[in-house]
């Protein structure tokens, strides 16, 4: 089998409910990129990888212009081999970055072929250890809304069957973060899990006297608190705080999950396959979380079909976060959460294929 042709799609998806917030970005739509690999047998690959602002369209240019051309007449069923050598290609432009986000979604095209053949989705391709996996929901805790709409909100997905949910803090003034989060708390009741997620805008300081406080209300974790690029900081909250602490969705190699690992620095790993290389490197960091009896519960938002498929195949892993419900209907065959679980996907490959409506209508490059 040889890969005969390589399409690129940048696309530019509104979302369908208002525009969200929380503390460091405001929302109105997602950027994707999404490639097509064909190989002269008739089986193509669809694989993608998406940004929240402007700026995709580099991660396109590095497809055209560096992988594409590599890609042709190669077996695709020599990914591995593949992916290094594309690695490379780009070894002093970026190690991480675009580089890496345009990488990722060749490898899911790759992989999306050999499913193909093996004719099974990913998680029984892989083995699962469970044939349901649990969600918990994101929707309804966004930063812009008031404490009103945020209480109903959080209660009307309780009452769709969520029993885990998380909202937003990291207001200027943490004062009203923890008023808000005692409402939720309060209007919830105590048997809902409840996370919260700073999206990295708080200090060390900050973060041990606000993530203190936040105990008070039985907080399952606390998410991304401060720059991810930081261990250490990390690691001292870790040991300061009783309240588990969360990482993973800006993190961007297995490397830095060991150290953070090792480090002491992070209780729930967060791993997210689109910002690591993908689903073999994925793979590699839910392992290693094993290693060390942590649990890894991916970062998603537009991505829930492939991580709900490595979920089920990974031991570690109790539940796969749930957000961004207006626009789901992006994918062919989407995934859907029933009485606060997802159903798992029975197509062969990936599953990963846009609409060709959204492939048409939402076209920018
Ligand atoms: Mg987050």
């Amino acid at each position: 089998m040889k890969i005969t042709h390589v399409e690129t799609y940048l696309l530019d998806v509104p979302l369908k409910q208002r525009a969200i917030t929380d503390s460091q970005t405001r929302l109105e739509g997602v950027e994707f990129i999404a490639i097509r690999i064909d190989t002269d047998e008739g089986i193509s690959g669809w694989g993608f990888n998406w940004n929240y602002t402007k700026g995709t369209r580099a991660v396109q240019a590095i497809i055209d212009d560096t992988y594409a051309p590599k890609l042709i007449g190669k077996d695709p069923l020599m990914y591995k081999n593949i992916l290094r050598e594309l690695h490379y290609t780009n070894h002093f432009i970026g190690q991480v970055g675009v580089t890496r986000v345009g990488l990722c979604a060749v490898e899911m095209a790759l992989w999306d072929i050999k499913l193909k053949i093996a004719n099974l989705p990913l998680w029984k391709y892989l083995g699962p250890v469970k044939d349901k996996v649990k969600a918990y929901n994101t929707d309804g805790g966004w930063l812009q809304v008031t404490q009103d709409e945020l209480i109903r909100d959080m209660t009307a997905l309780i009452e769709r069957g969520f029993d885990a949910v998380k909202m937003k803090v990291g207001l200027p003034d943490p004062r009203e973060d923890y008023e808000r989060v005692k409402a939720v708390r309060k209007a919830i009741g105590d048997n809902i899990k409840l996370m919260v997620d700073v999206n990295t805008v708080w200090d060390l300081k900050t973060s041990i006297v606000w993530g203190r406080k936040f105990e008070e209300f039985d907080v399952y974790w606390l998410e991304e608190p401060m720059n991810p690029f930081d261990k250490r900081a990390h690691a001292e909250l870790a040991r300061t705080l009783d309240l588990p602490i969360a990482v993973g969705e800006t993190i961007y190699t297995k490397y830095d999950f060991r150290d953070y690992i090792e480090m002491g620095a992070v209780d729930i790993v967060q791993a997210d396959a689109t910002k690591l290389s993908g689903i073999d490197e994925w793979l590699d960091v839910a392992a290693l979380a094993r290693c060390y009896n942590l649990e890894v519960i991916p970062h998603t938002n537009v991505q829930q079909k492939l991580h709900v498929q490595l979920a089920a195949a990974s031991s570690n892993v109790p539940m796969v976060e749930y957000c961004y419900e207006s626009i789901a209907d992006i994918w062919e065959n989407p995934i859907k959460v029933v009485n606060g679980y997802y159903t798992l996907p029975e197509e062969p490959g990936l599953g990963c294929k846009f609409t060709d409506k959204v492939l048409t209508e939402c076209r920018i490059g």
